[in-house]
């Protein structure tokens, strides 16, 4: 199993999760990230620090983000490993907990 970024993380990106997981397995993009889940050690932690609530185990995945399952092994094998946490996006706090953010995706 692996663990799974949903899109609530999109143009908010915190990075919390970044600083706790022992095996590096998050890739960054533009505005999300993603978990590698060919890298996951599905240790949970990472769950806890995402302020936007937007990581969950594969199959706890909400039916309707279960497209994440497959955006984050796509895009997982597109981006560099993010290990270091970094300041959130200027406008996160506005956009966390807004629906349908798929289309604000930047690949
Ligand atoms: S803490 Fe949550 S919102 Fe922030 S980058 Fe990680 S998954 Fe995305
Ligand atoms: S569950 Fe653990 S290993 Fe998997 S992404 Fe989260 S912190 Fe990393």
């Amino acid at each position: 199993m692996t663990y799974v970024v949903t899109e609530n993380c999109i143009a908010c990106k915190y990075t919390d999760c970044v600083e706790v997981c022992p095996v590096d397995c998050f890739r960054e993009g533009e505005n999300f990230l993603v978990i590698d889940p060919e890298e996951c050690i599905d240790c949970t932690l990472c769950v806890a620090e995402c302020p936007a609530e937007a990581i969950f185990a594969e199959d706890e995945v909400p039916a309707e983000q279960q497209h994440c399952i497959a955006l984050n092994a796509e895009l997982a094998r597109e981006w560099k490993p993010i290990i270091a946490r970094r300041d959130p996006l200027a406008d996160a706090d506005d956009w966390n907990g807004i629906e349908g953010k798929l289309k604000q995706l930047k690949r």
